[in-house]
């Protein structure tokens, strides 16, 4: 098992612990790049959204 950040090789204890990263800070580090591209991906997903909810309003005051 080496380190998902910069591939180098967990000590034992740190494997035992359930550790996929060499340090906290590679740890967060490769987190908040997954973050920034899951952030992304959910504007991506949501704009295809905002098209629809545009005809809301309208409908709302013809009731
Ligand atoms: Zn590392």
């Amino acid at each position: 098992m080496n380190c998902l950040y910069c591939q180098e090789r967990l000590p034992l204890l740190k494997r035992m612990q359930g550790w996929r990263y060499c340090s906290e800070e590679h740890a967060q580090q490769d987190l908040e790049e997954f973050g920034r591209a899951a952030l992304v991906a959910l504007s991506v997903a949501t704009s295809s959204q905002t098209e629809d909810t545009r005809v809301a309003p309208g409908m709302a005051q013809a009731g």
